[in-house]
């Protein structure tokens, strides 16, 4: 990473840049693109680029996050949920929120030992989205379901506020939903530090439209992506 970025990072978050690129012996670019509404990261298996929409003020919040998600991925060696039908670039796209999703379970949490507590950011966020009826931009019954059940790990595991919890309980149950959500639910928290049992569960409570799920891992010293077994759970 540049020295004009690593030196507005805080000395914990510059550790950990090392550390991925002492793992990956390849720098961490950062780049500024107006263009793109929030933070992301741009990952395979031989680059990987933080897409900032602005660089000042410097948002140290929004790199440790995707800092997370590069360490998750590289060092980590934890898979990434991809569809079987790479073919179709709205599927990629929808298999990526899927597993940006189940990422965050584990990354936001993360955040808090690097002295970025995001809990309030998060309850702020949940209610914003269960308030904009998300389920609604979901065309088949098939994704409303799976959008519903996935959003409400979110609520499960990151919301302490109750009134959003509540908020999120009551659409699940006018759609008869909550009973199945919570159980997803506890079968996630159980494994949620084995991705391949997570998109086990994934598998077996989504039965997908046009494709399946797969396990990618980025292998960054090798230079080469690899597809790792869903194991039965
Ligand atoms: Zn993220």
């Amino acid at each position: 990473m540049e020295p004009r970025f690593l030196d507005s990072l805080t000395p914990e978050i510059r550790e950990l840049v090392k550390r991925i690129e002492d793992y990956a012996s390849k720098a961490i670019l950062v780049q500024e693109r107006p263009d793109k509404p929030k933070a992301g990261c741009l990952l395979n298996h031989h680059d990987a680029v933080i897409c900032l929409p602005t660089l000042n003020p410097f948002p140290v919040e929004d790199v440790l996050h995707e800092l997370l998600h590069i360490e998750r991925n590289w060092p980590a060696k934890v898979p990434l949920l991809f569809t079987t039908n790479r073919q179709s670039e709205s599927l990629v796209n929808v298999y990526a929120g899927y597993d940006n999703q189940l990422e965050h379970l584990v990354i936001v949490p993360q955040q808090i030992k690097y002295g970025f507590d995001a809990t309030t950011r998060w309850n702020e966020c949940q209610d914003k989205h269960w308030t904009g009826k998300f389920w609604e931009q979901s065309p088949h019954p098939a994704d409303k379901r799976v959008n519903l059940l996935l959003s409400y790990l979110a609520v499960s595991i990151l919301v302490t506020d109750a009134d959003v919890k509540n908020k999120a309980e009551s659409v699940l149950r006018f759609f008869g939903l909550l009973d199945e959500a919570q159980k997803f639910a506890a079968k996630i928290k159980r494994v949620i530090q084995d991705k391949p049992l997570v998109a086990s569960a994934v598998k077996r409570f989504f039965p997908l439209a046009d494709g399946d799920v797969q396990l990618i891992l980025f292998d960054v010293k090798v230079g080469e992506e690899r597809q790792i077994a869903i194991p039965k759970y």
